[in-house]
């Protein structure tokens, strides 16, 4: 379990109040299990079940206390003090979200019926996604922007990964709230995350910073082709038609993580960029011509060795045992490239064999906690050893040297590199605050 980052004061308290929208006040409050939420702030929240059970007390006063400190898969018995006095023996589980430490109680019944348990799973995927996404648009919300864009700027480095963002907000909005009214203005934003959500690539990542911005993280991806893809979406909405019948534009800013740039520095490249485009007729993107990826190219040798230190363990033992082991076979295949060709088939062989082995794991394990992503990360798997064998077999195994580059290249950055920055972001949202 990875310790929890703190969420600057100020962002944890839009995220507990988000419960009590009316969407998720009956989610809530009707869930099938007796449920508390444990806000950030240290505000308790119990479900209908939970108030008809037990005392709210019993969370931080007893048996529960100890499960609220440690969150953790798996469920274990707790003796409850109910509504009678009397002790109840549940088992307890509890979720990290956004909001908060959520405490599951459930009895005999609930767990040991199967289709009972299935429908649970599906219920708190939903409830895990609800606390880190956006309710209008289902984008991710700004919490989970600011979760997950730290550790994105420090593998961008730890890996040589470029990494871009776009800054994009919504040209003469008010306007169409105004004429249009906030209905049609709500409709605007739906539809606009659903067309940059159909562009982007399903690594990228696209947020909603503020009422009518949106951030894209775009990883593996340098300012110059974070550029091309603002200019795709840019015009993509302005030749949509929208609903409401007038056309709507984007001003986009768009900049790449340089140097060792903190957050703020990186924000505040692309707040200055979007200005630009802005001030220069809307319905442009302007880009900062800064970033790493022009920084590592100038480098005499540019390392394409991958390096794994131990920040950048996800907190689940088998799949950071699994990626390091990925990143040593990555880094000996770069190292065969004169290799004679037995000892460098042997390299690929033994890398391609551990990434399908990998796959295959981690899909087991995302069924298992049933991630609505599955299919998705199955696709994506399937691809890249598809991929692989097709390079491999139409002759990169054979020749030494600059012929061998496209298949190195591949399994290095797309199938190991790629694949440590994309997959336990998502994997892991219910274990990393
Ligand atoms: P500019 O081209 O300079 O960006 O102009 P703008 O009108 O888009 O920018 P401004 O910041 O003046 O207005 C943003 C508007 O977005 C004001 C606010 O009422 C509206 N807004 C913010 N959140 C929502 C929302 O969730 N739904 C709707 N319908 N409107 C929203
Ligand atoms: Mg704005
Ligand atoms: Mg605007």
């Amino acid at each position: 379990m990875m310790n929890p980052t703190p969420i600057p004061a100020g962002m944890a308290e839009p995220e507990i109040r988000r419960l009590p929208l009316p969407e998720d006040r009956d989610f809530f409050a009707h869930f099938p299990l007796a449920l508390a939420l444990v806000g950030r702030d240290g505000g308790l929240r119990v479900n209908e079940k939970y108030s008809a059970l037990f005392d709210p007390a019993e969370i931080d006063g007893g048996a529960l206390r100890h499960l609220t400190e440690t969150p953790g898969p798996g469920w274990r018995k707790a003796g409850l003090r109910s509504r009678d006095g009397k002790i109840i023996e549940v088992h307890a589980q509890a979720v990290r979200l956004a909001a908060g430490t959520l405490i599951l109680l459930a009895d005999d019944h609930a767990l040991t019926r199967d289709d009972e348990l299935t429908h649970l799973r599906e219920r708190i995927t939903e409830l895990e996604k609800v606390s880190a996404t956006d309710h209008l648009t289902g984008a991710w919300n700004r919490a989970h922007l600011t979760r997950v864009l730290h550790s994105e700027l420090s593998r961008s480095l730890r890996f040589r990964q470029p990494l871009s963002a776009l800054l994009i907000d919504i040209d003469h909005f008010k306007q169409i709230n105004d004429h249009q009214g906030h209905q049609a203005g709500d409709a605007v934003l739906c539809k606009v995350v659903e067309l940059i959500q159909g562009k982007i690539r399903s690594a990228d990542l696209l947020f909603r910073w503020g009422g009518e911005e949106f951030v894209v993280l775009a990883v593996s991806t340098r300012y110059r082709d974070a550029h091309t893809l603002a200019e795709h979406l840019r015009g993509l909405m302005a030749g949509h038609v929208f609903p409401h019948g007038a056309p709507v534009t984007v001003s986009i800013g768009v900049a790449e993580h340089n140097g060792q740039e903190n957050v703020e520095a990186l924000f505040s490249r692309l707040d200055a960029a979007l200005f630009v485009a802005k001030n220069s007729g809307r319905n442009r993107v302007v880009t900062d011509p800064r970033g790493n990826s022009d920084n590592w190219a100038a480098e005499p040798a540019p390392a394409r060795s991958l390096v794994w230190r131990d920040s950048n363990n996800s907190g689940h033992p088998q799949i950071d045992s699994e990626h390091r082991r990925l990143v040593e076979l990555a880094n000996t295949l770069n190292t065969a490239e004169s290799a004679p060709p037995a000892a460098f088939d042997a390299a690929v062989s033994n890398l391609l064999q551990a990434l399908a082995e990998h796959f295959t794991n981690e899909e087991r394990l995302l069924e298992t906690r049933g991630h609505p992503g599955l299919a998705e990360h199955r696709r994506t798997h399937a691809t890249l050893l598809r991929k692989a064998a097709e390079l491999r077999d139409s002759g990169g195994s054979l020749a030494a040297g600059d012929a061998r580059r496209p298949l190195i290249e591949f399994l290095v950055n797309e199938a190991v590199a790629r694949h440590l920055f994309s997959t336990d972001r998502g994997l892991f949202l219910s274990d990393t605050p």
